[in-house]
C-alpha cells in the first residue's frame, strides 16, 4: 500500500541483517530467563483525588506494541502474551516478551518490551534518544497514528519483522476519562501545558489531552522527558490550562 513512498530508509543489507540475527540469537539463548531483577518500565506515582497540581506520570521506556501476526512470527506459532505485570492504565501490561530493535545503523537496541495488549498494527515507541541511537527519523505522532511513520527492524527468538512503517515517537500526553476531562474543562485533543518542580523545574507545552472511557488520569513521557525533568522524583506536577 505504501510502496511508492520514496523517502523509506533503505534496507539493510540482508546478509549484514542476517548476520547479526545469528548474533542476537546466540546472545539470546544464552540468557539465562532471568533471576535478575526487573527494570521498572514505567514509573507512576499515584495520587487518590484529582488534584490539578498533582498529576499522576507515566514515564514510558521504548517499548513495542504487536498484532497477532507479527507476535507469533517473532514468538513462534501459537505465542501468546506472558504477563509480566500490570500497568497503570486498566487492562494494560508490561509483558515478559523482549525483542531486539535494530535500524539504518545496525545498532541493536535489546531486551524492549513488549506491551499489551495485542493491536491491529505493530507500533513501535522510541524516545528521540533512541532514534538517534539506531539512525531512524521516527515522527512525533499520537499513539496509533503510523501511516507513513519510520521503517524498523524488530528480532524475536523465532523471527524477524521488517516493518514498512510504525516507528513513532510518542507525543507527550495527558490521558483522561470523560469524567476528569469534564473537571478540567477539557476535551479531547486540546493542549495543555504541564509543570514540574523540583531542581530541574521545566514546562512541557502542547501536551495533547486523550479523553477516554475506562483510562485513569496519567501523564505520559518519553524517557528523554522524564530525565530532562528528573521526573522520576514525580512530585509537583501540574497542569496549566491555557
Ligand atoms: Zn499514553
Amino acid at each position: 500500500m505504501n510502496n511508492t513512498n520514496v523517502s523509506r530508509t533503505p534496507s539493510i543489507d540482508q546478509d549484514i541483517l542476517n548476520r547479526i540475527v545469528r548474533e542476537v540469537f546466540e546472545r539470546i539463548n544464552l540468557t539465562v530467563p532471568s533471576k535478575e531483577p526487573e527494570k521498572k518500565e514505567t514509573e507512576n506515582v499515584v495520587y487518590d483525588s484529582i488534584n490539578p497540581k498533582r498529576i499522576p506520570v507515566g514515564v514510558s521506556v521504548r517499548h513495542v506494541h504487536l498484532c497477532k501476526e507479527h507476535l507469533e512470527k517473532l514468538f513462534g506459532p501459537g505465542a501468546e502474551l506472558d504477563h509480566l505485570r500490570e500497568l497503570y492504565q486498566p487492562g494494560t501490561h508490561a509483558e515478559k516478551q523482549t525483542v531486539a530493535l535494530i535500524g539504518p545503523k545496525t545498532r541493536l537496541l535489546e531486551k524492549v518490551r513488549i506491551l499489551g495488549p495485542l493491536r491491529d498494527r505493530t507500533q513501535v515507541e522510541l524516545a528521540k534518544t533512541d532514534a538517534i541511537f539506531l539512525g531512524i527519523d521516527a515522527p512525533l505522532r499520537i499513539s496509533g497514528d503510523i501511516k507513513g511513520s519510520a521503517p524498523i527492524t524488530i528480532i524475536g527468538p523465532k523471527g524477524v519483522v521488517e516493518l514498512d512503517e510504525g516507528c513513532i515517537r510518542a507525543m507527550r500526553h495527558v490521558h483522561m476519562n470523560p469524567k476528569e476531562a469534564a473537571y478540567f474543562g477539557l476535551k479531547n485533543g486540546d493542549k495543555v501545558k504541564l509543570r514540574v518542580g523540583g531542581p530541574n523545574a521545566v514546562t512541557f507545552e502542547n501536551m495533547v489531552v486523550r479523553v477516554s472511557d475506562n483510562v485513569r488520569l496519567e501523564v505520559h513521557l518519553d524517557t528523554d522527558e522524564g530525565n530532562v525533568a528528573d521526573i522520576g522524583c514525580g512530585k509537583d506536577v501540574e497542569i496549566i490550562k491555557d
